[in-house]
């Protein structure tokens, strides 16, 4: 048996030498909550491990006026107890805060989630509808590109093999934002077999109207999207019975589910009928914050 050798660099720059240097060989692995699992199952067989553990500077959050950036060392745990995420972006603290176990959670990291990419993974839809752009080094340069575009497929994304994930940043949402997440699964350590997660951009003129309602969704599809039909319905207009159900019936319509275990394609796509009903009535009932979520 061929052992596999574990790196452990010290800085980025030899983190970057290293994915340089293996490429298809060698795994970045992060809190290892799902590479492990990978791993036990002989799914994969890299040759190489490189360990992002002592990245110190994976582990930043930085918030400015413009928004946060969040570094991909960042544990899915440290997404609802850290306050400059959970007041100013709680879409996503709520998302995080439905991520399997509390030990999954502690371990698991922002970056691994994303890179990952499972369909039911709960912190990408919320990413999503913060029109999230994550940012890429590699020895050839830095690249930032929207969550969207990095998703690529199924269990897949546009990551070349000499990148690091290095951050996450959400743009500052305008006033009169709001965010729900609403998750369905079998149990509270399961993936979503269907999962919504939805900000409103308020109308500043109008109460009950919105300027933009962003939706993601998770579970219902080969990779998280944002139903973007849907959301064109909702743009500018009152948000009333009659237009939310029509949306949600849209936003159905957009999914492309799968059968497993969990659940049919055709209760996965009622359930996001259901979910982006009550995630919209939900966030509508919020109440009204600023930019930097204060009420
Ligand atoms: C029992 C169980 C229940 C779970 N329940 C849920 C759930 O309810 N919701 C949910 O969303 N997830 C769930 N998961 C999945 C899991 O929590 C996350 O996908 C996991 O936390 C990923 O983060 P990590 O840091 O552990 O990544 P790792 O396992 O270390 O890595 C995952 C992948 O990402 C790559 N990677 C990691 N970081 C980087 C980086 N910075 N740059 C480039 N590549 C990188 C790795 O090479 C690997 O391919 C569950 C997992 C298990 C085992």
């Amino acid at each position: 048996m061929v052992e596999r050798k574990l790196l452990r660099p010290e800085s980025m720059e030899d983190a970057l030498g290293q994915r340089e240097h293996y490429q298809r060989d060698a795994l970045p692995i992060a809190g290892g909550q799902s590479l492990l699992v990978l791993l036990r199952n002989k799914l994969i067989d890299p040759k190489v491990l490189i360990d992002l553990e002592r990245l110190s500077e994976l582990r930043e959050v930085k918030q400015s006026k413009d928004g946060i950036s969040i570094g991909a060392m960042t544990t899915i745990h440290n997404l609802f107890s850290l306050p400059e995420v959970r007041t100013a972006f709680p879409v996503l603290s709520q998302a995080a805060s439905k991520v399997g176990s509390t030990a999954i959670r502690n371990l698991g990291t922002i970056g691994g989630n994303i890179c990952h990419n499972e369909p039911g993974a709960d912190l990408p839809p919320a990413l999503l509808a913060l029109n999230a752009l994550v940012e890429l080094r590699s020895r050839r340069g830095t690249r930032k590109i929207g969550l969207s575009e990095f998703l690529r497929g199924y269990f897949e994304t546009t990551i070349a093999p000499d990148e690091i994930l290095c951050s996450v940043e959400i743009p500052q949402l305008p006033a009169k934002a709001a965010g729900v997440y609403l998750k369905h699964a079998i149990s509270s350590e399961d993936l979503a077999i269907a999962s919504v997660a939805v900000v409103l951009i308020r109308d500043n003129q109008q109460a009950g109207k919105a300027q933009e309602v962003r939706i993601g969704l998770g579970g219902v599809a080969p990779v998280p999207f944002r139903p973007t039909k849907a959301e064109s319905t909702l743009r500018g207009t009152m948000l009333n019975q009659k237009a939310i159900r029509a949306a949600a019936e849209i936003a159905a319509s957009e999914a492309d589910p799968m059968t497993d275990p969990h659940g049919s394609a055709e209760y996965r796509r009622k359930m996001v009928k259901v979910l982006v009903r009550r995630a919209i009535a939900a966030v509508l009932e919020q109440p009204e914050r600023n930019g930097h979520g204060k009420a």
